[in-house]
């Protein structure tokens, strides 16, 4: 497997993989989408709501709200066996506000100084004069599988496109070069030339415009290039790394099962 890094910061990275086959750069997808356990808020219990939105709408709106990744420190519910969630498969986030106000994800007090919201400025409802809200938002470990509220990254692929130029037969009649949407096509010393092939969406615009059939567009079946977002709750390397570790050791319980068959 090689892998060449294109582009990289603290919350996307987009790679060139080659040597892998569809189903493992599916998996990987998998993993990222659906299966990273993350903390975010499951249940609210509430002691007064005077706002103008109901308590579903507040509770709805509070379990969206990105928390930092500490999916290390708690134990899932599951694992934890507690009916009602406990110090060792919950937290606590408690909001009490009196309007006129606009209530943040910044006014959410957490119980545990590990776990807050990532982005302070997300708007959870707003408070007359007098108006009271006041509540406590339970957070625990889960999987977007269960519901998107948990989900912290989005992963996508595509297939590493072939461009191929018959320039025996080009007469530079140049019609193909307008119709890529992506402008991948220039010419060059009376020379039709492609400049990105990793841009290319294989939209075949080019292909059906060439009446002489100088280009031909395919892919390769064994290179992907691959893009990561995380949605902030954790950096894209630690993302990266803990999702290749996850299918790592899927990969080997699966091993484990076919030897013991
Ligand atoms: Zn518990």
């Amino acid at each position: 497997m090689k892998i060449e890094i294109f582009n990289k910061d603290e919350r996307e990275l987009k790679f060139l993989v080659r040597g892998v086959s569809v189903p493992m750069v599916n998996a990987l997808r998998r993993i990222f989408i659906a299966e990273m356990p993350s903390l975010a808020v499951d249940y609210l219990k509430f002691y007064k709501n005077d706002s103008p939105v109901f308590d579903e709408i507040i509770a709805h709106r509070v379990g969206l709200i990105p928390l930092n990744n500490a999916s290390e420190i708690y134990i899932t519910p599951e694992e934890c066996g507690c009916k009602e969630g406990c110090e060792k498969c919950s937290v606590t986030l408690s909001l009490e506000k009196t309007g006129p106000c606009t209530v943040y994800s910044s006014d959410l007090v957490s119980g545990d100084k590990d776990v807050y919201p990532i982005i302070d400025t997300i708007p959870i409802t707003k408070l007359g004069e007098g108006q009271e809200l006041k509540f406590d938002a339970v957070a625990r470990i889960g999987t977007a599988e269960d519901h998107s509220k948990w989900q912290i990254a989005n992963a996508a692929y595509k297939y590493v496109p072939k461009i191929e130029l018959n320039l025996d037969k080009c007469d530079l009649c140049e019609e193909c070069i307008p119709k890529c949407p992506k402008n991948l096509f220039y010419k060059e010393k009376n020379k039709l030339k492609v400049r990105d092939i990793y841009e290319c969406t294989m939209c075949r615009a080019c292909e059906e415009t060439c009446e002489q059939g100088v280009i031909k567009i395919s892919h390769e079946n064994d290179a992907f290039v691959f893009f990561v977002e995380s949605y902030g709750n954790m950096g894209a390397n630690d993302l990266v790394t803990k999702a290749l570790d996850m299918l790592s050791t899927k990969l080997d319980q699966l091993k484990n099962l076919v030897d013991n068959i």
